[in-house]
């Protein structure tokens, strides 16, 4: 099981379960944070078996789209931040192990009026754990960026850590080198259900049953579907990005030349734009999508969505004015506090539910596949994992 292999790490193979089959870990999803699970736990000698839906990386779930930002001073609670921390570190780990590029340090600016979320939220994350920034008035925004004009009521915060991840190329990352590890993947076949065997448990897919000690479920949106008893309040959010091709002076929008930027410009509402890495310059709203799910989830963009971005661009950064040159669509999977999710199964210890992210669980990937390894082989992890316990959202929904 753990023996290097020399064919195509990553090639799916063709296998059919006997019931004898026994691994430790079983791991359901192999998206952000499944790769990372797999990879961490297939070098700590773990024997892992683990299923897809479909061939990760892909675009069906939540992490295709080319880019994720990862920012240190966290404005949505300073308790990320210890976590954010580690998951740079084990970034660039990845980036060692697997000799590619995984993270461009682009530097980002947050902008909005001093009170805000993100700008207050950001200070207080920042102030805690005695994190560096700089505060810039709105002109001094525009000199340093001149394609950024905000009005003298917004601020800006710059935070030169602040930087891009390419989220199909850590997928792909992970997987490689938890196969080379041992994991055995089994790509384009869903995981129908699991049942509890004894201390361990049984994974009934498309092609055949297996038995691991831990199941792992790590499955994003489709988490529902397989916890149908514990019925926990998630909603599905469409996301949609859009990129564009900068009609005058294109390269002032390269990652050369601009930083990351989200903009607080409304109360509470945000949009964010990735600088160009070579596919575009990514725009899109934070929130505000359509609550939807995984039966009725529209894919096609229309036009009117277009439109709403192109007057965002309008109106906060007509610089950017151009060519819409394509749009995707993605799913946040979100809990009613927008915090984590990473626990035991209350009936069943053999279970850890790692999902969902509530859109912005891209950048701990890493950090979170070692969690879910220390968890699995310790017992425990160093993090407080108590702000992501599922007991908050079973509480929570007996409440109602
Ligand atoms: C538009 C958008 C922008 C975002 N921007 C950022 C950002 O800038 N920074 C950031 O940190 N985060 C960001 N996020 C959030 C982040 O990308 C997600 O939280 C994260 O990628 C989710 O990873 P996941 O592994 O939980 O889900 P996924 O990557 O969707 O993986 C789940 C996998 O499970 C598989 N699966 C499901 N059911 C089954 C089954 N029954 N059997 C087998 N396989 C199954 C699916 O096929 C899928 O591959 C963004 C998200 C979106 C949508």
């Amino acid at each position: 099981m753990h023996e290097q292999e020399s064919t195509d790490a990553l090639s799916e193979r063709d296998f059919e379960f006997s019931m004898s089959q026994s691994f430790d870990i079983a791991i359901v999803g192999l998206g952000a944070i499944g790769s990372a699970a797999a990879y961490q736990l297939a070098r700590r000698h773990k024997s892992v078996v683990a299923f897809d839906s479909y061939s990760p990386p892909h675009s069906m779930g939540s992490t295709h789209g080319e880019s994720r930002v990862i920012r240190e001073a966290y404005f949505e609670h300073p308790l990320y931040v210890p976590l954010v921390q580690r998951a740079y570190q084990s970034w660039h780990e990845l980036e060692a192990q697997s000799s590619e590029n995984l993270l461009v340090q682009t530097g980002g600016i947050l902008l909005g009026p001093p009170d805000g979320t993100l700008i207050s939220g950001t200070r207080l994350s920042a102030d805690r754990h005695g994190l560096n920034y700089e505060m810039l008035q709105a002109r001094e925004v525009h000199k340093r960026y001149p394609v950024l004009n905000p009005g003298p009521d917004t601020v800006g915060l710059f935070e030169r850590r602040a930087g891009v991840l390419l989220p199909e190329k850590c997928v792909e990352a992970h997987l490689r080198l938890a196969a080379e590890a041992g994991a055995e993947f089994h790509f384009d076949e869903p995981v129908e259900s699991w049942s509890v065997d004894g201390d361990g448990v049984e994974v009934k897919s498309a092609n055949g049953t297996c038995r691991a000690e831990l199941l792992i479920l790590s499955p994003g949106a489709w988490l529902g579907g397989l916890l149908p008893d514990l019925t926990l309040p998630l909603t599905i959010e469409r996301q949609v990005l859009h990129w564009v091709q900068p009609e005058k002076e294109p390269e002032r929008f390269d990652a050369d030349n601009l930083v990351f930027f989200a903009w607080e410009y409304r109360e509470g509402a945000l949009f964010y734009v990735i600088p160009d890495l070579g596919t575009g310059v990514k725009i899109a709203l934070h929130h505000q999508g359509e609550i939807t799910d995984l039966d009725r989830i529209e894919r096609d963009i229309a036009d009117e969505e277009v439109k709403e971005m192109e007057t965002l661009i309008d109106t906060f950064v007509p610089e950017m004015r151009g060519t819409m040159a394509r749009a995707l669509v993605c799913m946040y999977t979100n809990t009613p506090d927008e915090h984590f999710l990473i626990d035991r199964h209350p009936a069943h210890d053999q279970v850890l539910i790692v999902s969902p992210c509530s859109g912005h669980g891209f950048k701990f990937a890493s950090v979170v596949g070692e969690i879910v390894a220390d968890l699995a082989i310790d017992g425990e992890s160093k993090f407080d994992l108590s702000p992501f316990a599922i007991g908050r959202l079973i509480d929570s929904k007996e409440g109602e």
